[in-house]
């Protein structure tokens, strides 16, 4: 993501006022607080913002048996479809490094089910500083939803 800082595409606002993605930095950064991470040491945050305003967090959730730990996006994604959310307009992700992390490969197709291709993604770095993409940019081509015929249309 080296060129990713020199490009000014990347902070396109896609909709979002710049204190809303400001808000939503900050929520993400100090999701970053509810971090289990003993392992690794590496604090993930997330804040996701639903259609109806609301912010859910999320932060990465480590095991002991490694495969078996939750991504921050994950667990605020899971977190938000439990309380009826179901329309997203934007994730935001915080880590402790420079420059920003994006979502790994699985937190890309797990964010694929629920969200329009054109979402913003903000990942901000450990100075307050983002970069912003679609999740179509971060997960060209792929499988989603609509690929399959669902069995009840009503679930
Ligand atoms: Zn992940």
């Amino acid at each position: 993501m080296s060129t990713a800082d020199s490009d000014p595409t990347t902070t396109r606002s896609y909709g979002l006022t710049p204190a809303e993605v400001k808000n939503l930095g900050q929520q993400a950064t100090a999701a970053k607080a509810l971090s289990y991470s003993p392992y690794s040491k590496f604090r993930v945050g997330c804040a996701l913002l639903c259609d109806d305003g609301e912010i859910v967090l999320g932060a990465n959730i480590e095991n002991a048996s490694y495969p078996v730990g939750v991504c921050a996006e994950k667990a605020a994604l899971s977190r938000a479809c439990l309380e009826g959310q179901r329309k997203f307009l934007a994730i935001a992700v915080s880590t402790d490094i420079t420059p920003p992390a994006s979502p790994c490969g699985m937190c890309r197709q797990f964010i694929r089910e629920f969200c329009d291709l054109n979402l913003p993604i903000y990942m901000w770095d450990k100075d307050g500083n983002y970069v912003v993409k679609t999740l179509e940019e971060l997960l060209p081509m792929s499988f989603g939803p609509e690929h399959l015929k669902k069995p009840d249309s009503s679930v």
